[in-house]
């Protein structure tokens, strides 16, 4: 029988694996501590473990590693972002994560798949194509080794690195319930914010899952849409999974998710000067955000280079990362916005100088 994944495993799974072996339950909770709390690197390091047991373990059960390749730490802002290599069979592949530390918040941002097919104009990653979904131990792992590497436990934690999580559902929700689990790291799940281009029928889902007993630890978690546009057209010309998921469908799934959840919703738009800041655009936003208990972050371009890697050169516009902070227009955006009382926040561009900001995560691979 070839070796499982014990990170992999969920505590309910690892508790009939443990008792599989014929040892006492409650040691399943000792070990998913060890893994998922104090962060081993090694199953000999799992304490509290007699050594027969500890022997079975290593029998049956592996403990992958998330290698560091890479920590680049911006100078402008309190940002780390960190290279991974994660190896499967023969192949490696590599993922990016960001810890963002403001205003007494570390925030850590973490990817759900290794590049993504969504393909949205404005991301580095859509421009990689997709190579594999991460299982779920891939995507806590990240959390653990950054915690491991920087000594800091996250606040909060944002599915918004590489890849479209709701298309990597099961891993992404394997990997909630872990973050969440009072064994583990327990993480409030009104801590988690989990971010999608937004799926007819997914977004329903997702409300509906929440709600299940087995998942009651995640039940507030937060979502989080990238709207970009209230026009269906530019929506679609700038993410094309949007054609087969049109605006109206979306906002039927957002207004079930908060029924079902009361859990508020945040929109997220990229400010495109002169294409998604018109007058009608503000009385979009502003009819959309009565809708349901929401607030709009707004988050500035952070131009890519396409064929990846350097991020500010390319639009020949706002080099400077000053400039790009301080874009009248946007400023002029935001305020029209406050005019009409809806709910909005500049989203700061930390990482943007280690293309760390939003839409900028990619690697070569
Ligand atoms: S923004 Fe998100 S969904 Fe769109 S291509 Fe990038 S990673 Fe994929």
């Amino acid at each position: 029988m070839p070796k499982k994944n014990i990170l992999n495993l969920s505590l309910e799974d690892l508790e009939k694996e443990i008792i599989d072996l014929n040892e006492p339950k409650f040691r399943a909770k000792q070990i998913f501590t060890s893994l998922h709390k104090k962060n081993v690197t090694s199953i000999n390091d799992i304490s509290a473990v007699p050594k027969v047991l500890m022997e079975k373990l290593h029998g049956h059960f592996y403990l992958p590693s998330l290698k560091s390749v890479k920590v680049t730490e911006s100078e402008k802002f309190n940002t780390k972002k960190f290279l991974f290599e994660i190896s499967a069979g023969k192949e490696k592949h590599f993922i990016e994560s960001v810890l963002i530390s403001e205003n007494e918040r570390d925030t850590i941002c973490i990817s759900t798949q290794v590049g993504c097919n969504v393909g949205c104009e404005f991301c580095a990653t859509g421009k990689m194509g997709f190579k594999k979904n991460l299982d779920a131990s891939e995507i806590v792992a990240q959390v653990y080794e950054v915690k491991r590497l920087t000594g800091i436990t996250p606040t909060n934690i944002v599915y918004m690195g590489m890849g479209e999580p709701f298309l990597n559902y099961d891993n992404m929700m394997e990997s909630l319930k872990m973050l969440a689990n009072e064994d583990g790291l327990a993480l409030s799940s009104k801590r988690i914010t989990v971010s999608t281009v937004g799926f007819k029928g997914k977004i329903s889902k997702f409300a509906d899952d929440l709600l299940k007993e087995e998942n009651k630890s995640i039940k507030n978690v937060k979502l989080a849409l990238s709207l970009h546009s209230t026009d269906n057209g530019l929506r679609e010309s700038i993410i094309p999974t949007s054609v087969k998921n049109r605006l109206p469908d979306i906002y039927k799934e957002l207004s079930y998710f908060y029924q079902k959840t009361k859990n508020k919703i945040t929109y997220e738009y990229i400010y495109f000067e002169g294409l998604n800041d018109t007058d009608n655009d503000v009385k979009r936003i502003e009819k959309l955000l009565k809708m349901v208990p929401s607030n709009l972050n707004i988050i500035p371009f952070h131009p890519i280079d396409f064929e990846l890697r350097k991020p500010l050169d390319v639009f020949n516009v706002k080099k400077d990362i000053n400039k790009l902070l301080s874009n009248k227009k946007l400023f002029d955006f935001i305020a029209r916005l406050k005019n009409e009382k809806v709910i909005v926040n500049l989203r700061s561009s930390s990482g943007v100088d280690i293309n760390a900001a939003c839409g900028q995560l990619a690697v070569k691979n």
